[in-house]
Parts: structure tokens; sequence; C-alpha cells
């Protein structure tokens, strides 16, 4: 590429959030170039071509009915057919128990409790706990961030196998992170929208297309309205001109724009702010600004994920999905079936450990023994079944974790400087880090771009039954 482009606005990134920015950017007329570094869309929701394996593959991403303005991008873009939607959850026992949890047409607070009193991975002792617990989320969740879940759950006296088999599952699948570094805000706010403000917030969203694909949706809308994605376009470098607008330069050329939203990572923001350079109206404020955002990115981390891919060669079970309880494995897809493979080609099955810090130190194979062992004792036809072929998929910086007092750390959208927007789900959204705070951000971004925060945001999910009365929110 030659010479410099010009548009409205640039997007660095094209994850959730830069996608979303630029949707809602192109959507309300603006000219829109968004630059992403790797070959594909999507950022962390992505898949590739495995080499070795000869196989598209992917770490499952699910959403859930609480995620509006994820579904509603889904819609824009003409993706939301490609998400089976779930309303029953199953949890396994090593012992073969299983409890399933399922919708009843009773209304919401009460829609889950025919299922949670028929549950037989707990006891009475452990459901009243429960029911009390779930009360402290009734009208909504904490406004501080003080308080770690596991704080919480002694405080209110829940018991061990509730925590082993509800609350800490539940914690780990949501937030991605032990209890111990959790906030109940956040925990709280996972158990208000999916367990009682209404009937379909807890509804299991799966994507039913490799993740590159899925999004690669969002990218083609953005073309159709008119605007730009440049894949391999590393952004190396930002300048403010003399009047005010932002050039980004990457390896091949250079863009040049009125405004500027980073949609990366906390990480990657960090490593982007020491090549920024200011003009001299700003330059003075901008280095006290820095220093502040630099505390602030400071103060986050990193939780991983560990995702082990199974070929088999006949289906091993008519589940689509699993919670696994009181094992290293935590839950369990079963990709051939959500995305409707034919039978014939046996099971194409995705075991699950989050918040996987032990595993970051452990080789592939020590992963992978452990996994089937432990799968065994859920499906035991994965004993006569051949395993054909078998991947492993390390993320280490997967989420960044909502430990106590992170609040106050997660910087807004928009920054000191005229025309320097930040998005990316570590940003302020009161959401953790998922695909759904990830749009929140991108579209909060587009908001501060026009000088209207919220006009981009979809309505939250309506309280329902009688948490329409109840319901704080
Ligand atoms: C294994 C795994 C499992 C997960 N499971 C779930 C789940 O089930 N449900 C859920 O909701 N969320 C899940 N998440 C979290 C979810 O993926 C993220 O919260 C979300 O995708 C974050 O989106 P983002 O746009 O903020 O950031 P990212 O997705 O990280 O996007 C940032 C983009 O910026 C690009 N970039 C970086 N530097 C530059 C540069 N200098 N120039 C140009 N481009 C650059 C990157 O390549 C990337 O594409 C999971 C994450 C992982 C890794």
């Amino acid at each position: 590429m030659s010479g410099v482009e010009h548009s409205d606005v640039i997007v660095v990134g094209a994850g959730t959030a830069g996608l979303a920015a630029a949707s809602a950017l192109v959507r309300a007329g603006k000219s829109v170039t968004v630059l992403e570094r790797k070959p594909y869309v999507g950022g962390r929701a992505y898949s590739y071509e495995h080499p070795a394996l000869g196989e598209t593959v992917d770490s499952q991403h699910v959403l859930l009915g609480c995620c509006t303005n994820l579904i509603e991008l889904c819609e824009q873009a003409g993706t939301a057919k490609k998400i089976r939607w779930y309303d029953e959850q199953t949890f396994l026992e090593p012992n073969g128990n299983a409890s399933t949890i399922v919708t009843s047409d009773l209304p919401a607070p009460f829609h889950f409790a025919p299922s949670f009193l028929s549950m037989s991975m707990l006891g009475w002792k452990d459901k009243v706990g429960l029911a009390r617990g779930l009360m402290d989320f009734f009208r909504g969740y904490p406004a501080e961030d003080t308080e770690s879940v596991e704080h919480w759950l002694k405080r209110t006296k829940q018991t061990e196998l509730s925590i082993r088999h509800f609350w800490g599952p539940i914690v780990m699948a949501t937030l991605n992170d032990r209890l111990s570094h959790c906030s109940t805000r956040y925990a709280g706010k996972v158990f208000h929208e999916l367990f009682v403000k209404s009937s379909i917030g807890g509804r299991l969203g799966i994507p039913t297309v490799p993740l590159s694909e899925f999004y690669a949706a969002e990218a083609r809308m953005i073309e159709a309205f008119g605007g730009t994605v440049r894949l391999r376009s590393s952004v190396e470098g930002l300048v403010q001109e003399r009047d005010g607008r932002w050039r980004a330069n990457t390896a091949d050329g250079a863009y040049m724009a009125d405004a500027i939203i980073l949609a990366l990572p906390f990480e990657q923001t960090q490593k982007l702010l020491p090549a920024v350079r200011m003009n001299e109206e700003y330059a003075r404020g901008y280095e006290e600004a820095k220093d502040d955002l630099e505390l602030k990115m400071a103060r986050q981390i990193h939780s991983p994920y560990t995702s082990i891919l199974l070929w088999y060669d006949r289906e091993i079970t008519d589940l689509d999905h699993a919670w696994l309880l009181d094992t290293t494995i935590e839950w369990f897809f079963h990709k051939s079936r959500i995305r409707r493979y034919a039978r014939e080609k046996g099971s194409y099955v995705e075991v699950v450990i989050a918040g996987s810090r032990a595993q970051l130190g452990m080789t592939r194979e020590e992963i992978l023994s452990s996994a089937l062992r432990e799968l065994e004792m859920f499906f035991p036809e994965v004993r006569r079944a051949k395993l054909v072929k078998s991947g492993v998929l390390k993320e280490a910086r997967a989420t960044f974790s909502v430990t106590t007092g992170l609040d106050q750390f997660r910087p807004k959208q928009t920054t000191e400087w005229p025309g320097l927007f930040l998005a990316g789900d570590w940003t302020a959204t009161e959401w953790p880090s998922t695909m759904e705070g990830g749009v929140r951000s991108g579209r909060l971004a587009a908001g501060a771009v026009v000088g209207d925060a919220m006009r981009f945001m979809a309505p939250e999910t309506p309280a329902s039954g009688l948490m329409r009365w109840l319901s704080r929110e």
C-alpha cells in the first residue's frame, strides 16, 4: 500500500470489541477502517487450521441469554441463526449420577425451583443454603467489588457440597478464575442474571460453526456498509497530527482519521502506549494521564484456559454438553453433535479446564492422559471407542480476572486525549471478561466517538414473571 488512507474512524483490533465498535459506526454512516494484525477476525474468539491435526480448531465459546448486545450484533450480521440455544443443562458426577437444570413454566424467580428440588447432586441442607444464597442476589448484585466469592460463601455458610457442585463450577465457567480471586459483585451479577431475574437470561447459546467463521460475518457486514477491514495490519505507532487528527502506522502504510479506537487487550494497549505521539497542544497533559492509565493496566491479571480436543471413531454419548463435577476437567462440549456432523463420523469432543494455572506448567501429554482418565468416569463408552486424534490448546492470556477491587482500575472508553478512545473487554463495562463484555466496550467506545455514550447499547434482558416488580434494575 502507498499513500495515506483516510476515514472518519480507525479501529485497531478486530476482536469482538473492535468488530462491535466498527459495526455500530458504519451503521451510523461513519467511514471506518479496521486494522487487525492477525490473518483472521474474532480476536481471542478465533479458530484456525491446525497443521498437525488437519482440522479447524477452536476453544469453545458460549454465550448466555443475557448477552443482549452480542445477540443483537449477531442478528445484525445474520449469524444469530448459527447459535444453538439450550434450556437444559446436565451436571454429571463421576459415580454416574446426573442432575438436570431446566426452565419450568413457573414465573421467575421460581423458574428453576422444580429442577433445584429434584437435583440429586445436592442434599436438602445444601439446597436450603443455596436458596438462601441466591436470595442475596434477588434484587440485583452488590454495588461494591470488595468482597471475594470465597468470603461470601463462608459468610453465608454455604455447604462444602454446594460449593463443589454449584457455586464453584458456575463461577469458574463464567469468571474463569478461582473463588478467592473473583469479586462477589461479578459472581452476584451472574447469579442474578442466570438464575433469578428472568427465565431467558440463563439460556446457553453455543455457536454451531468455528469461531472465525462465526465472526467473519461481522467483518462482511462492516464492509457491506462501506467500511474497510485490513488483516495482517499490526499498528506499531500512533501520531496525533497538528490539526488534531490521528495517524496509525503499520508496517506497510499509514492510516489517518479524526478518531481512533484502540480495541485491544490490556497487555497490547500497554505495549502500544509508549508509541503514541501527541501534538504539542496536548503533549503536556499526556504524560500524567499515561502514567494513570499504566497504573490501571498494571492492576489487571490474566487467567488461563485449557481445551482438550478429542476425535473418537464412534459417538461416546448422546449429550450435547455437560458440566463435569469433582474432576479437573469441568465442562464437556460434544462439538460434532452441536455442529450436527454425521453420526458415522464419530464424536468430536472438547473438554475444558477453566482458570488452568496448574496446566501451564504441564506437558500436553500429561494434560491429555489425565483428561482421558477422567472422561472415562463420566462416559464408559470412551473405553470402547478408539481415539483417532487429539490436541491440547493452552491459552495463557485467555481472560482478565475480575479480582476484588478491580473496578476502580477499569478505564472508561473516553481518554484524556481528544479523539483517542479505548475498548476491549477489560475496560469499564460492568461485565466480566466475555464476548458480551467486548461487544459492550466496543459499542460504548463508538457511542463516545459520536458524543452519545449509550446510543448503540441494546436494552438489558427484561425481568420476567414476579421479578418484573421485584428486580431493582
Ligand atoms: C480459550 C478461551 C475461552 C473463552 N471462552 C469464552 C466463553 O465461553 N464465552 C465468552 O463470552 N468469552 C469467552 N472467552 C473470552 C472472550 O474471548 C474475550 O473476553 C473476548 O473475545 C475479548 O474480546 P476483545 O475484542 O476485547 O479482545 P480480543 O479478542 O483480544 O481482540 C483484540 C484484537 O486486537 C488485535 N491486536 C492486538 N494488537 C494489535 C495491533 N498492534 N494492531 C492491530 N491489531 C492488534 C488482536 O490480534 C485481536 O484480534 C474466552 C477466551 C478464551 C481465550
